[in-house]
C-alpha cells in the first residue's frame, strides 16, 4: 500500500505533514523542557530538553538504566514529573491524564487481550472513546491493512507468531490516530529477521502517517537504521541529539564516540596540533592541549605490512603509527585484527576478498588512518 487512506486524514496540520509541506520542518511540535524525574535520593532523568518538530521518528537511545523508559512514561503521562514540561503542538500536557493527551502507546509486551479478536483488539480503543461500531470497525480494518494483517481479523493473539501479535499492538496504537507515537524497545522480543522486518515496517507507517514518533531502544543499529534524529542519553542526561550521520561522524563526547558504533581508543599528550602517543606523533583536526583522548574507528584504519604500498587516502593529511599483530579473528566479511600500538590494543577490520592469507600474529604492522577521521575528547569527558 503506497497511499495513505483517505480515513486517516483526521487533520489538516497532520494532512500538511503527511505531505511534506514546510510544516513538517516546524520545531517543537513536541517539546520537553527541563524534564526531570527523582526517585528519593537518584535522579533518573536530569533536565532534559528537546524540541522534535513535527513528523519526525526521534530514537532515545542508550545502556539499561540511562532514563530512556522513565522519560517515555513522563510523556506518556504513566509516570508523575517531579519537574519540568511536556507540550504537544504549543498545548502543555504536563497534568494530563494519558488518555486525554492523543498519544499512542507501543511496549514490548504486546499486552494484547488474549481473550478477544485481532479486530476487537484493535477496535478496543476506540470503543472506549465512544466512537460508532460501524465506523470503528471500518478504521480497524484500515489499521489492520495498514500493518499488513489482512485476513487475520478474526485470530486470537495465540493463533499468532510474535511479529504479528507486535502488528496488531502497532495497529492498535494507531487506529486512535494519535498525534504522537511512542514505542518503548518494541522489537526486543523478537529474533533478528523479524526485527529488521518490524524496523522497516514501523519506519514506513511513520512516514506515510507523518506521525511525531519517539523510539527507545538500547540497540545502536536499530536507532542509526531507522531515526531521522537519535538522543544519546546517558546517566540521565542527553548527551547528545543529532543526525545518525553527525552522531557518527562528529560525536560530541567521548561516551557517544564508544556508544554509537565502535571505536580504538589511544590516550595522548596534546601540545597545539600535535598530538604525542608513544612514540608516534600524531595530528587531529583543531587545537588540544594536556592529557586527551583519540579516537579512530576500526574500518578507517587500513594496515600495511612492509612491502606493502602506502595506502592512497586521495592524498589527504595521514597519522601513522607501527604495531605488533596480537591476534587475528576470521568472520566471514572481515578479518578483524587485535595490535598493540601506542602502549594500547586497536582494532582493525579488513574486508576479506577469498584468497588473502591473514597477517599472522607478532607481525609488525603500520596503522594508517585520515587526520580528518581523528576524534579528540578531554581524557575525563
Ligand atoms: P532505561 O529505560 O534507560 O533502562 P529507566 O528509565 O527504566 O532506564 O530507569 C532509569 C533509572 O531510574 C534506573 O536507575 C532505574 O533503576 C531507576 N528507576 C526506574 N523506575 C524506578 C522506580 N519506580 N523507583 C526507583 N527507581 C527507579
Amino acid at each position: 500500500m503506497s497511499e495513505t487512506p483517505a480515513g486517516w486524514a483526521c487533520s489538516g496540520e497532520r494532512q500538511k505533514a503527511r505531505m511534506g509541506t514546510s510544516d513538517i520542518m516546524q520545531p517543537g511540535f513536541l517539546s520537553i523542557r527541563s524534564l526531570t524525574k527523582r526517585y528519593e535520593t537518584m535522579v533518573a532523568v536530569d533536565n532534559l530538553n528537546l524540541e522534535i518538530p513535527k513528523g519526525e521518528l526521534v530514537a532515545f537511545l542508550g545502556p539499561s538504566g540511562c532514563g530512556k523508559s522513565t522519560s517515555l512514561r513522563m510523556i506518556a503521562g504513566l509516570a508523575p514529573v517531579t519537574s519540568g514540561s511536556i507540550l504537544i503542538d504549543g498545548k502543555d500536557v504536563t497534568q494530563l491524564a494519558p488518555y486525554k493527551r492523543d498519544i499512542g502507546l507501543v511496549f514490548q509486551s504486546y499486552a494484547l487481550f488474549p481473550h478477544m479478536t485481532v479486530l476487537k483488539n484493535v477496535m478496543f480503543g476506540l470503543e472506549m472513546r465512544k466512537v460508532p461500531a460501524a465506523e470503528a470497525e471500518r478504521r480497524a480494518r484500515e489499521a489492520i491493512a495498514m500493518v499488513r494483517l489482512e485476513g487475520r481479523e478474526d485470530r486470537r493473539p495465540a493463533q499468532l507468531s510474535g511479529g504479528q501479535q507486535q502488528r496488531v499492538a502497532l495497529a492498535r496504537a494507531l487506529v486512535i490516530q494519535p498525534s504522537i507515537l511512542l514505542f518503548d524497545e518494541p522489537l526486543s522480543n523478537l529474533d533478528a529477521k523479524l526485527r529488521d522486518e518490524m524496523r522497516s515496517e514501523i519506519r514506513r507507517i511513520q512516514k506515510q502517517l507523518g506521525i511525531t514518533s519517539i523510539f527507545v531502544t538500547h540497540d545502536q543499529v536499530e536507532a542509526l537504521s531507522m531515526c531521522d534524529k537519535v538522543a544519546v542519553l546517558n546517566g540521565g542526561r542527553l548527551e547528545q541529539l543529532g543526525t545518525p550521520h553527525d552522531l557518527y561522524e562528529r560525536p560530541a563526547t567521548a561516551f557517544v564516540a564508544s556508544f554509537v558504533g565502535r571505536t580504538n581508543r589511544l590516550v595522548g599528550n596534546a601540545a597545539g596540533d600535535h598530538i604525542t602517543v608513544g612514540d608516534a606523533v600524531l595530528r587531529a583536526p583543531g587545537s588540544h592541549n594536556g592529557t586527551i583522548d583519540l579516537m579512530v574507528r576500526p574500518h578507517r584504519m587500513a594496515m600495511t605490512v612492509a612491502g606493502d604500498a602506502a595506502p592512497d587516502f586521495d592524498g589527504a593529511p595521514v597519522n601513522r603509527i607501527a604495531g605488533e599483530v596480537r591476534d587475528v579473528y576470521y568472520a566471514g566479511d572481515i578479518l578483524h585484527y587485535e595490535i598493540a600500538a601506542g602502549g594500547q590494543t586497536l582494532s582493525v577490520e579488513r574486508a576479506t576478498s577469498g584468497g588473502e592469507t591473514p597477517v599472522a600474529a607478532g607481525s609488525a604492522v603500520s596503522l594508517v588512518w585520515r587526520v580528518e577521521d581523528t576524534l579528540v575528547f578531554g581524557a575525563n569527558q
